[in-house]
């Protein structure tokens, strides 16, 4: 069988941190920065970052039509902060013109998770995994999702319990950065479902 190639959206965000995971799990991991790099790739991490600018980098560059085709079609996809929010259904408290694939029927809340805990780590519970280290930076907050998505672990930041990991079918989006850490499971659990 031929090994499996993740490519990493590489617009803008923490493109290098993913493709270091990818390499350090051994699978074949190529920067998409194009039509013909999407093209050769069985599944993308879309990385965190800043959502505005990869939705904004998705259009300058051809790739916003043609992804959507491939998500469309199936296409294994892992969003990472910034990158779950351009999988969203809908973004609140996004830019007026900021558009997202809709890939994910999610609502996300940009920087959800409030002013004062802007950036922390905490302990995640991840069902299949056990506990690993979320490292949430301006993390959106799910705050509604449909019966199509599985939760796969929550955060409780006080106001109760909310999804931090979900997946609808070949999708999969995570409010934190597990591309942080040494811990690579989130990555393996992906790259297994391809
Ligand atoms: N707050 C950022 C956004 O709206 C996401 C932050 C991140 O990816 N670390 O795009």
């Amino acid at each position: 069988m031929v090994a499996a190639r993740v490519g990493v959206l590489s617009l803008q965000g923490d493109v290098r941190e993913h493709v270091a995971t990818l390499r350090s799990i051994g699978v074949v991991a190529v920067a998409v920065r194009t039509l013909h790099d999407l093209d050769a790739v069985d599944g993308l991490i879309i990385p965190g970052g800043e959502s505005t600018t990869i939705a904004r980098l998705l259009e300058t560059s051809g790739l916003r039509f043609a992804l959507g085709e491939r998500l469309r079609d199936g296409m294994a996809v892992l969003g990472t902060c910034a990158g779950l929010i351009v999988l969203s259904r809908s973004i609140v408290d996004g830019r007026a013109d900021q558009w997202s694939f809709g890939t994910l029927e999610v609502d996300v809340r940009r920087n959800g998770f409030g002013r004062q805990i802007a950036s922390f780590e905490s302990v995640i519970e991840v069902n299949g995994i056990g506990p690993v280290s979320g490292v949430f930076i301006r993390a959106p907050k799910i705050e509604a999702w449909s019966s199509a998505v599985t939760v796969l672990a929550t955060h409780d930041d006080g106001s109760g319990p909310t999804p931090v990991l979900v997946r609808q079918g070949a999708a999969w989006g995570c409010s934190f950065h597990p591309e942080l850490t040494d811990d690579h499971r989130i990555h393996e659990l992906f790259v297994a479902s391809l």
